[in-house]
């Protein structure tokens, strides 16, 4: 097979205009944000600003993930009306589709707005799009629109680049063959002074041994199905009593599961009140599994490998139905 290398569409000509012209903004992320959105909306916001923008970033919140909670303060988590009469352009970054920005989808409505993403699956909105799924992160497409618009990238916007990157590509584990063009640009916020183990440190360390005992408990508990393809953790509101389970043990968890030979599938199924269920799904390299789809069809989105939703059901009712799903897809 022909090197499939990666190389950026080009920016259309009206999403330059629009952001040149434009005075004011607003850059919005996805609730309960990440690394790759938060830092999106941080380097959005300063590159816009280096254009001589007036910004605000707003995100609804909660900022629950341990390594992004020292970055509330810079958020607003509403749209006040000062700020809508100004009649701002609105950027979304790292959505796949409108509910996933919570509250502020009402509060935006009626203004102009321009989506940056790297969402495969998910439902189109905006009035300008500019989507490209086989960036790793949002903040690639970012660290691009530097580039496109000639705007210096300081040691610190170097730092929450290179933070959304490693968020997003499970710290580079999830990038495949010819695609150097990711480790270049990684390469060159690196020689701008951020460092790899640092920033390692910063996204998987820092745990309380409470947590590591809740990944610990969810492993235990977790059932494999479909002749080991399949696997489900699950976690109940009552766990809270016993562990710390303020933080999310997603991204532990997925690699802990992902690593057992023969899984394809990790669903995590959180119980977040009686009928009310957050999915997380993720697939194996190797699987045929688009998770994205699978979410989809649950009114989430996401990636190839690595997708959520969120369902009226509880734990329990959603159960048979996915796995039914799955064993669907995994033939
Ligand atoms: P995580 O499991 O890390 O929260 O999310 C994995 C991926 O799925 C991320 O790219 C995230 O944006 C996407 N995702 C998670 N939950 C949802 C959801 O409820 N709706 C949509 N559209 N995407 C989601
Ligand atoms: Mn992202």
């Amino acid at each position: 097979m022909a090197p499939d290398f990666f190389s950026f569409p080009p920016l259309p000509e009206e999403i330059r205009r629009v952001i040149e012209d434009g005075s004011s903004f607003l850059v919005i992320g996805h609730v309960s944000p990440d690394g790759d959105c938060l830092s999106s909306q941080i380097t959005m916001g300063a590159l816009l600003e280096n254009l001589g923008k007036q910004v605000a970033l707003v995100n609804a919140g909660p900022f629950e993930r341990s390594e992004i909670t020292h970055l509330a303060g810079l958020f607003q988590t509403s749209i006040t009306r000062e700020m809508k009469e100004r009649n701002p352009i609105v950027v979304v970054v790292d959505c796949s589709s409108i509910e996933r920005i919570g509250s502020l989808a009402e509060e935006i409505e009626g203004l102009t707005t321009i989506i940056f993403d790297h969402h495969a699956s998910g439902e189109f909105f905006g009035d300008y799009r500019y989507i490209t799924p086989r960036s790793i992160s949002t903040t690639f497409i970012i660290m691009h629109l530097y580039k496109e618009f000639d705007v210096e990238i300081t040691p610190e916007i170097a730092d929450h680049l290179f933070f959304g990157f490693a968020t997003d590509s499970g710290f580079f584990r999830f990038i495949g063959s010819y695609r150097g063009d990711v480790l270049r640009y990684a390469a060159e916020l690196v020689d701008l002074g951020v460092s790899p183990n640092e920033m390692a440190d910063r996204i998987s360390g820092g745990k309380n041994l409470d947590y590591i005992k809740y990944v610990g408990k969810l492993i235990d508990r977790s059932e494999v199905l479909l002749d080991g393809r399949l696997i489900i953790a699950t976690s109940y509101i009552r766990d809270s009593r016993t562990f710390d389970t303020t933080d999310r043990p997603s991204d532990m968890l997925y690699s802990m599961l992902l690593a057992i030979k023969g899984v394809e599938v990790v669903l995590y199924l959180k119980e977040l009140e009686p009928q009310l269920t957050e999915i997380g799904f993720r697939s194996s390299h190797v699987s045929p599994v688009d998770v994205g789809e699978l979410a989809k069809r649950l009114g989430g989105g996401g990636h190839k490998r690595a997708a959520g939703a969120t369902v009226n059901e509880s734990v329990e009712s959603i159960r048979n139905p996915l796995i039914l799903l799955v064993k669907e897809l995994l033939r």
